[in-house]
């Protein structure tokens, strides 16, 4: 976090809109994975028993740890306003509306009455895997995915944008197994799928979109980095056919094309490997090391 810290500390190292970027998404992701990581531990686990997607489920609960970790631990370097990025969830707007609607399925699997094996049951636990894996993980992310990552590929907040691609290759496999589970239970039990399911599902995914374009108009309230908000609309209709036709729901919009083709690359990039591969360049080798 060296050069990031540098950077955050000269006054002319960044502009006003920029800072203002790596503030809100701090503030929405550092409480969000803290959602996923309840909504995994107290909710989904409690309701999905197969011994398989448990142990993924472990595996992505401690996940969304380091995550929490790595958001906070960028909060403490860069010496931000602690008050002001953790109580961003309920005071700025676009962040808690975001929050606000996907409390309501985070709770469905939490209350400890909730129990499947009814229809009414089984179709409100499918809606709550959809909203998780297709519009939290799915579609909340990816416009402070796309800022911060875009800040990277700009050479600035380097050493956060690193720790954020980790975090998307993660949060793409959570999304993928979330739409393997939901397919999954789909087949398994066919008669959930009703029309009137499927209409449901399309409402909340648009408002999903509405949700998340705000939050770019707010973060985003000038052009900034090459990005605007009006490139996210086209984006978040992209992403949001996508996961519809993920889980085989018509497409919502007629047509909208990937205005960011190198955010396919960042997922796609086999960051495991790079890892150790430029372990040897970052870091010092025992014969270089200088001891006093
Ligand atoms: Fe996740």
């Amino acid at each position: 976090m060296q050069r990031d810290i540098e950077l955050w500390k000269n006054p002319q190292g960044l502009t006003e809109d920029e800072r203002l970027i790596v503030k809100r998404n701090l503030g929405f992701f550092v409480t969000a994975d803290s959602l996923a990581a309840n909504n995994i531990v107290l909710g989904t686990y409690r309701h999905i028993t197969a011994p398989e997607c448990r142990q993924y489920l472990l595996r992505q609960a401690f996940e969304e740890a380091i995550h929490t970790h790595a958001y906070q631990y960028i909060v403490e370097s860069l010496g931000l306003n602690e008050a002001e990025i953790f109580n961003a969830y309920h005071e700025i707007k676009s962040i808690r509306d975001k929050d606000e609607f996907l409390i309501p399925f985070i709770e469905v699997l939490t209350d400890p009455a909730f129990k499947t094996g009814t229809m009414d049951a089984d179709q409100q636990l499918l809606k709550s895997l959809i909203v998780f894996s297709c519009i939290m993980e799915g579609l909340f992310f990816y416009v402070g995915f796309v800022q911060i990552l875009a800040m990277g590929r700009q050479n600035k907040m380097t050493g956060a944008s690193e720790q954020y691609q980790y975090i998307l290759r993660d949060e793409s496999m959570h999304c993928n197994f979330g739409i393997d589970l939901v397919n999954t239970v789909k087949m398994e039990n066919p008669h959930l799928w009703t029309p009137e399911f499927r209409e449901e599902i399309r409402v909340l995914m648009k408002k999903g979109v509405d949700l998340e374009y705000a939050y770019a108009e707010d973060t985003m309230p000038r052009g900034v980095l090459g990005l605007n908000a009006p490139m996210f609309k086209e984006y978040l209709r992209f992403i949001a056919n996508r996961r519809c036709q993920q889980i085989g729901i018509d497409p919502l919009f007629d047509k909208a094309d990937n205005p960011f083709p190198w955010m396919a690359e960042m997922i796609d990039l086999k960051k495991e490997k790079n890892f150790f591969e430029t372990r040897v360049i970052e870091y010092q080798t025992g014969g270089a090391l200088s001891w006093d």
